[in-house]
């Protein structure tokens, strides 16, 4: 019996498959020039949903196809093996931007923005950090003032994955001054007068996605964009940072497990003082403990997928999976490039760009700290 066969059916290993497929056939081949360039080809999104991979998460009714939590870290498994967690992230801004809008369950936005983006054929981004907040949401500045049948948009947004190439983002903006009962969701389309966008801001990592400052100088956005209630932004948020730390809790376990991978072969096969460098008991300890982390991370992802899927709200798991899952592959490709001397530090070695990728992890989508402060609230602390 394997460590994960408890959680791993039949239909979650086909759907690994069909997006590891893609990656090896659609992304690998070109992802060295893809991550220089810092973009990949807009053709990939309706590559990747026909072939059924954009959708995974979303239900048919909404244009998706079908699948829960387990299935989401089934597809962020197998894209990771195009080797490029910029390409990944690019794909996958959809997984952070439309929930809100098919919770929403109006039928305009989801005709108009949901379906358009499962196709491949729009490219959304989700808008909440700002140039003077990110952890702090209840502190996000951008306005939205009701004027009429139109909402007037002002402020900026930060760090927006997919924010240059985006047609349109899911803005939390402030319709209110109560701190959290006055957040809401708008859609906004980045085609209006008003909107600017930054150049793509140069990053340590995930270079083949886009990551951009937004601007919005007096944006009129039709009331109809409204996601959901008016003030009801705070509740959708935290709703929706469950299946992203989710998310970014399997790209930390998926990115430890490749580099282990790297280091595997590179140790069998690299010689110093007459021996693969595996002989060595230092390294092959090493190895085992990077095996070990990697272990740990994926049950515990897996884990909390699998409750998920059953419908649990798992808030303290949630955001231990992400902490352990992203300190591991931080810790995991530290050692993966270590063990491959000189070539690890060399751009044309794939833990050259795990290791660059990983730093993001604690750090995206809540930081380690406030996973931290959120895990303290839940013991009663
Ligand atoms: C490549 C990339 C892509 C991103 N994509 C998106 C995106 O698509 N959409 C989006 O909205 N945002 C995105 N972000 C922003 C990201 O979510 C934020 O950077 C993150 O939430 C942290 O916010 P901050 O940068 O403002 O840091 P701050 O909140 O200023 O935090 C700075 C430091 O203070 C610590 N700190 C803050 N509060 C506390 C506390 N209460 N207790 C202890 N320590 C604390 C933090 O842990 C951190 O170490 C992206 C960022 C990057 C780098």
């Amino acid at each position: 019996m394997g460590f994960f066969d408890n959680f791993l059916q039949e239909s979650h290993l086909m759907v690994r498959q069909t997006a590891k497929r893609f990656a090896l056939d659609e992304i690998r081949p070109h992802a060295m020039k893809w991550e220089e360039a810092g973009e990949f080809p807009l053709e990939l999104y309706e590559k990747a949903a026909k072939a059924g991979i954009l959708g995974v998460g979303f239900d048919e009714q909404v244009g998706g196809s079908g699948g829960g939590p387990m299935e989401q870290v089934m597809v962020i498994e197998g894209l990771m093996y195009g080797g490029s967690t910029g390409v990944a992230a690019g794909l996958g801004s959809l997984g952070i931007a439309l929930p809100p809008i098919v919770q929403s369950g109006d039928a305009r936005l989801i005709d108009e923005f949901v379906r358009p983006a499962l196709r491949g054929e729009k490219i959304c981004g989700l808008a909440i950090t700002e140039p003077g907040t990110g952890s702090d949401v209840a502190a996000v500045s951008t306005r939205a003032e009701r004027d009429g049948e139109e909402y007037v948009v002002h402020g900026a947004k930060m760090f927006i994955t997919s924010g240059v190439r985006a047609d349109f983002l899911t803005v939390l903006v402030r319709t209110g001054d109560d701190p959290h009962g006055g957040l809401s969701f708008l859609v906004v389309e980045t085609e209006r007068e008003g909107v600017t966008r930054s150049a793509p801001l140069k990053k340590h990592g995930w270079w083949a996605s886009d990551t951009a400052e937004i601007g919005f100088d007096d944006v009129r956005v039709p009331v109809e964009n409204l996601v959901g209630a008016e003030g009801g932004g705070f509740l959708t948020l935290m709703q929706n940072f469950q299946s992203e730390r989710l998310a970014l809790a399997a790209y930390g376990a998926i990115t430890a497990e490749l580099a282990l991978k790297e280091a595997l072969s590179y140790c069998a096969e690299r010689k110093a003082f007459g021996r693969p460098i595996q002989k060595f008991q230092v390294n092959r300890h090493k190895l085992v403990e990077m095996k070990t982390k990697v272990v740990t991370a994926k049950t515990l992802v897996y884990q909390v997928a699998h409750r998920m899927a059953a419908g649990e709200y798992l808030v303290e798991e949630v955001s231990m999976a992400k902490n352990v899952a992203c300190d591991v592959a931080m810790e995991v490709c530290d050692e993966a490039v270590q063990l491959h001397g000189g070539m690890g530090y060399m751009r044309e070695s794939l833990v050259e760009r795990l290791y660059r990728d990983a730093r993001l992890l604690p750090i995206g989508g809540g930081t380690r700290e406030v996973m931290k402060e959120i895990i303290a609230r839940q013991m009663g602390l």
